[in-house]
């Protein structure tokens, strides 16, 4: 998995050394391990990331540790200021970032800035952080006794997150974090670690002190040092359901607080009366969007009685129309996978399909752009439990449609699959869409939206295999997930006993 990068770093050979960021500044690694960062649209290295070790996992943590108690300090005043601030500085910048995403992720740049404007929103709800954190009191609960409650940060506190949104979910993460008064270790995906380090600049620029928020970069070992660490105090990770289960076992293991968020299989119900273009128009959109690398893409169309041959035929028209190219040029509409090794497992979905009884309708590896990491839009028909196709998460531009003959079968197969990340369904009739959001066993649910993620002041997350923990992230879960409750009992003597005359009444 790791590697030594190659091409060496340097101006001849356009490859980028990209480095940790620890206490306010840029750190260079010294394990001598590093991966291979690309550009998906070209397939060309342009980085080279260090690969953290144990003790460089530490010394990241002992600023954080050391950064804690003066940010916890901080005035909540002070600290929506500088949230505030950081929103103005996001906001102008969006077309800087979504270009880094772009160079590394591959998605095209719409997509890298919807994926920044959504993540904003998360940090524009962290500026009402002093409403946020504003709790219980309950006066005279006995003669002369009030009862409180407040919330208090962890300490230090951790993020490992996945390629597909490499600014996003981090600010899924440290936003809520740090306006809870925490202090903060990002391990950014290896495959696209550059946004981190632009939102470390930001954060400094807008005034949060050196050692609040700190990035390592690495793979396996720098996680398992994360996991391991004895001062962090809970562990937010995104990423394929294997590592979340690991790092949900690993870090309450320790003692860790941990939210672990998985992958997913998010199945669209069509329902024989549901508008077919808006349906289709919504099935392309969220299997194709971003090349189908997201947690809340569609990758299965369930198709009820006999919509399935004008919805089918709804998809396939509207698939050639579907702009493939390098996510820079903006009449792109679909980029590139991240890495040739998945573009190669993505594939294979679609050269096994015959075999196990689906039928290819629209084949992605046809008529493929020569450079990069590109497969075209792939339409999948006959799909059925069972088959590879059906029961992986293929993370790639490939839509299922799987024939069922009621509604009955089609919530069923939502509700036998073992992820419940996001499931939509399409109809006009209001009784059925209410029933179908009892009935569903998913935790984000859409009725004609195709990808319903949820707005920042609600919070994000499935069920099943999707999620490990019992917290969602962002909004008023991602708040009570980094901070603690503490309840205050308190009696004050009786003023009228005070052996120092405060003029206060003796009798009253
Ligand atoms: P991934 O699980 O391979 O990697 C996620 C993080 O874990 C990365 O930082 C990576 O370095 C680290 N990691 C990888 N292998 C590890 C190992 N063996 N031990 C310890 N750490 C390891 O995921 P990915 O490929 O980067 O991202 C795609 C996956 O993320 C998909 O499954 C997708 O559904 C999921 N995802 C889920 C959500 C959600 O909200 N549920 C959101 C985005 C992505």
């Amino acid at each position: 998995m790791t590697e030594l990068a190659t091409p060496p770093v340097g101006e001849s050979t356009g490859v980028t050394r990209i480095s940790h960021w620890i206490g306010g500044r840029s750190v260079p690694g010294d394990s001598g391990r590093s991966g291979a960062v690309y550009n998906p649209a070209t397939g060309r290295q342009t980085g080279a990331v260090d690969f953290a070790t144990v003790e460089e996992v530490d010394t990241a943590v002992q600023a954080a540790k050391a950064a804690f108690p003066a940010w916890r300090a901080t005035s909540l005043a002070r600290r929506a200021e500088i949230f505030f601030r950081i929103r103005e500085l996001v906001a102008s910048r969006r077309e800087e970032v979504a270009k880094i995403l772009t160079a590394e992720h591959g998605k095209v740049l719409s997509d890298a800035l919807g994926e920044v404007t959504r993540g904003l929103e998360v940090i524009e709800y962290c500026c009402g952080i002093p409403t946020l954190l504003k709790s219980e009191y309950s006066e005279q609960a006995s003669t002369g006794i009030d009862v409180y409650s407040i919330r208090q940060p962890l300490g230090v506190v951790a993020g490992i997150t996945p390629f597909n949104f490499p600014a996003m979910v981090p600010m899924w993460m440290w936003a809520p974090a740090l306006a809870c008064g925490n202090t903060f270790v990002l391990k950014p995906s290896e495959k696209d670690p550059s946004a981190s380090i632009w939102t470390a600049k930001l954060l400094q620029e807008a005034g949060v002190p050196d050692g609040v928020f700190n990035v390592v970069m690495g793979d396996k070992v720098a996680v398992d040092a994360v996991l391991a660490h004895p001062d962090i105090g809970a562990v937010s990770f995104v990423g394929s359901t294997p590592i979340a289960r690991y790092v949900y076992e690993t870090a309450t293991s320790t003692g860790k607080r941990c939210q672990a968020l998985g992958g997913a299989k998010n199945h669209m119900i069509v329902l024989p009366d549901a508008d077919i273009d808006m349906a289709a128009d919504a099935a392309v959109s969220a299997a194709y969007g971003s090349a189908g690398e997201r947690c809340m893409a569609i990758s299965q169309v369930v198709a009820v009685g006999d919509v399935a041959e004008p919805l089918i035929e709804a998809i396939r028209d509207r698939i050639p129309k579907v702009k493939v190219g390098d996510g820079m040029d903006p009449s792109s509409e679909m980029g590139p996978l991240v890495t040739k090794e998945h573009r190669d497992r993505v594939a294979s979905y679609v050269e096994n399909a015959p075999s196990e009884g689906a039928t290819v309708l629209v084949d992605g590896r046809e008529g493929v752009l020569p450079e990069g990491f590109f497969l075209n839009p792939t339409l999948l028909d006959d799909v059925k439990p069972g088959m590879r196709a059906y029961e992986d998460e293929i993370f790639g531009p490939v839509l299922g449609v799987t024939r069922v003959p009621t509604y009955d079968e089609a919530v069923r197969l939502v509700n036998d699959n073992p992820y419940g990340n996001g499931t939509a369904i399409f109809t006009r009739d209001g009784g059925v869409a209410r029933q179908f959001q009892f009935d569903v066993q998913a935790g984000m649910v859409g009725i004609n939206v195709p990808i319903p993620v949820p707005v920042a002041y609600y919070s994000f997350g499935g069920w099943k295999a999707s999620l490990f923990g019992d917290r969602h992230i962002y909004g008023p879960e991602g708040i009570d997930f980094y901070t603690r409750g503490k309840v205050v009992t308190s009696r004050w003597p009786d003023p009228a006993t005070s052996k120092v005359d405060l003029g206060f009444p003796q009798t009253r």
